[in-house]
């Protein structure tokens, strides 16, 4: 048994070591891509390596990979290139694509999570025709895979000026994604979702569609986002893709712990509410409340006993902020304040899930008493 048990990897993943290992060799040099020099062309050999991993990691062109220092700075990007249009979104959206667009059309999620296809399009007939739909690729918090290259298909057939943007933060290294197959204009990614560094991201921009431009001043990444690039995080970035990429199968796995651990909660505690459970998820997530217990005093409860889950989103948790994703699912109000994820990756064992098991179900049942 291994404690601690880390279960939040929609949070962050523990950084690969060769991610690590690249960072402390770049970070030895000066590096900076602009530069003509020696050092500068090292530099820019590590970048356009990274690009190419980042590229192949979701089918893409590697010119269409620009650097950005997160997923939030990609989704930001994109929301504010279309701030004076017509904007939908899915009512599921992280935080970094909402707050860019308080005034945009919601699309509703159904009560398992997943975008609601008949009032989708339902949208697209009544119209007005959007210049921008956003889309995740896979939920943060349920793990819930949305329909994204349907509704891509979909909106352009009857909108061909529309762009899509999609949110890929929680998708790239854990499922195949294919930019082009999608049919997406925009898609966002994030280094440390897939175990690469924090603080590192890219914008894959279809070729032919509106410049994002966010970051004013330099001409780095081709004219369209200035600033130095972070070449030792990008570096970690482009193995942890190309790892990720190699060991997909790694999530496979997860699928038979994911489901002997989802049985396994319902034995112990009948009750139990798993969200999601009959859309297409990705592997590692699981989203549960125990009706009647609140979340933070179990994640409380289980970090005291060296297991590490959170509730709803990680940028919402710590505070008491209710979950918006639950709320669009229609999750009763009660339910809403006692769900919460547990997020697996590569690195969990049968024997963490045991564990896991075992310390959940006395926490639950002492709760339980105590109500
Ligand atoms: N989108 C989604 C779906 C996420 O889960 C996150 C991370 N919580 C982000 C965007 C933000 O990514 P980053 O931390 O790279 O800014």
């Amino acid at each position: 048994m291994s404690i601690p048990i880390y279960l939040d990897y929609n949070a962050t993943a523990p950084l690969r070591p060769e991610a690590l290992e690249i960072m402390k060799k770049v970070w030895q040099q000066p590096a900076n891509p602009s530069s003509v020099h020696g050092f500068g062309r090292k530099a820019r050999s590590y970048l356009e390596t990274a690009r190419e991993q980042v590229a192949r990691l979701v089918s893409a062109p590697p010119a269409s990979v620009i650097f950005t220092s997160g997923a939030t700075e990609s989704n930001n990007a994109v929301l504010s290139a279309f701030k004076n249009d017509t904007v939908w979104v899915s009512a599921i959206e992280h935080s970094s694509v909402l707050a860019m667009a308080p005034e945009a059309e919601r699309i509703p999620v159904t009560p398992s999570g997943i975008i609601d296809m008949d009032a989708f399009e339902t949208m697209l007939e009544n119209g007005p025709a959007p210049d921008l739909i956003s889309v995740m690729l896979v939920n943060n918090e349920t793990g819930v895979i949305q329909p994204v290259e349907a509704i891509a298909r979909m909106a352009k057939k009857r909108y061909p000026q529309v762009h899509v943007h999609t949110d890929a933060a929680q998708a790239a290294g854990r499922i195949p994604v294919n930019f082009q197959a999608l049919q997406v204009d925009y898609m966002s990614l994030s280094a440390h979702k897939l175990g690469g560094p924090q603080g590192v991201g890219a914008l894959i921009k279809a070729p032919g569609a509106h410049d994002v431009k966010f970051l004013h001043g330099g001409g780095q990444e081709r004219n369209q986002r200035a600033g130095t690039v972070n070449t030792a995080g990008i570096a970690g970035f482009g193995i942890a893709a190309e790892i990720a990429r190699d060991n997909m199968d790694e999530f496979k796995r997860l699928e038979t712990l994911r489901n002997r651990l989802e049985a396994s909660l319902k034995e112990e505690v009948p009750e139990v509410k798993i969200y999601g459970q009959d859309a297409p998820r990705v592997s590692n997530t699981i989203a549960i409340c125990v009706p009647g217990l609140t979340a933070n005093t179990q994640i409380i409860a289980l970090d005291m006993e060296g297991v590490a889950v959170s509730g709803g989103s990680a940028c919402s948790s710590g505070t008491t902020k209710k979950s918006h994703v639950a709320e669009a699912m229609g999750v009763p109000k009660e339910e809403i304040a006692g769900a919460y994820r547990i997020s697996m990756g590569p690195h969990i064992t049968d024997k963490d899930i045991d564990a896991f098991l075992s310390i959940w179900s006395k926490i639950v049942s002492r709760m339980k008493k105590q109500n």
